[in-house]
């Protein structure tokens, strides 16, 4: 079970100076997730906060809406990211609430917002989503790494079904804000068939979203571990493959090359973009993307 603290921030917007994302800022408002993906690449943050289990201790910035109203009038109105290391939409936003008023102060302040969740929850801010997107732009996505509930219901256990979250799509884009798909991370023997990734390219075709963003998993420090116990306890019979492929940088490539070209043919098929992360400026006609690995 999770256990959500109540707790308060100096500041709200962060600037991590990232050379690989295409924006500067996030915005946290929890620190952990109940989401509990077995693949999560956030675990190290708890690290900050002096350790602690990141999806138990779920730490609810109360006054961060507060906070972000003293900081909005003297910021750049550059895109930001709505959690970057969480997920803004997990269980304890049903509660908590703060997504709401941090919505409608980023709309006031006309700054575009980039949000990836995997939580049908999101749709509950529909209407504030649609107002930051009139002021200065929205760019939505949901994670969706397989369609197979049986793998979903182990990997990404408290999130929302892989049908809700594909369901949540077309709702979104009535918004007018863009809505893609991440399917990321891509898990070796679990969701990297062929048969998986077509499903949720069609699904992603079939919802109207914009784009789909792949990338396979990368595993570093308190990730892997957590990740190697997931995948002991709830893929037996996968491990000893799983384990393999990680220890041999050749085996490695050359899955990342059939991954990757895979993944070019169903974009070709589906007619889906990579795009992945719209820079969203105050302008949308000047809007660009960066190219992710494929
Ligand atoms: S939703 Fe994101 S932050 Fe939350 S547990 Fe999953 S990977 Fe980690």
């Amino acid at each position: 079970m999770d256990h959500v603290i109540e707790t308060t921030c100096r500041s709200a917007l962060y600037r991590h100076n990232s050379k690989w994302l295409p924006y500067q800022y996030d915005i946290n408002v929890y620190r952990g997730c109940a989401h509990r993906c077995i693949y999560c690449y956030a675990l190290y943050s708890h690290e900050y906060i002096g350790g602690g289990d990141f999806f138990g201790d779920v730490y609810a910035k109360m006054n961060v809406a507060d906070v972000l109203r003293r900081e909005l009038p003297r910021f750049s109105r550059e895109p930001v990211n709505l959690g970057g290391i969480t997920d803004s939409y997990q269980p304890a936003e049903r509660d908590c609430k703060l997504m709401p008023e941090v919505l409608s102060l980023l709309a006031r302040y006309s700054v575009p917002i980039i949000l990836c969740t995997k939580s049908a929850l999101v749709l509950r801010d529909l209407e504030l989503v649609g107002r930051v997107n009139a002021a200065s732009g929205a760019s939505l996505a949901l994670t969706v790494t397989t369609l197979d509930k049986r793998v979903a219901d182990i990997i990404e256990p408290n999130s929302s079904r892989p049908h809700e979250r594909i369901a949540a799509i077309p709702e979104i884009k009535k918004t007018g804000a863009q809505c893609g798909v991440h399917l990321m991370p891509v898990i070796p023997y679990l969701t990297s068939g062929e048969d998986s990734l077509e499903a949720v390219f069609s699904a992603a075709k079939e919802s109207g979203a914009d784009y789909v963003l792949a990338g396979a998993l990368n595993l570093k420090s308190a990730t892997k571990k957590a990740f190697f116990d997931g995948v002991k306890k709830g893929f037996p019979s996968e491990y000893a493959s799983i384990c393999a492929l990680y220890n041999d940088r050749d085996a490695y490539r050359a899955y990342k090359e059939k991954l990757q070209a895979t993944l070019g043919r169903l974009r070709k098929k589906y007619g889906m973009p990579a795009y992945a992360m719209p820079i969203v400026p105050a302008k949308p006609t000047q809007m660009t993307f960066f190219q992710p690995a494929f």
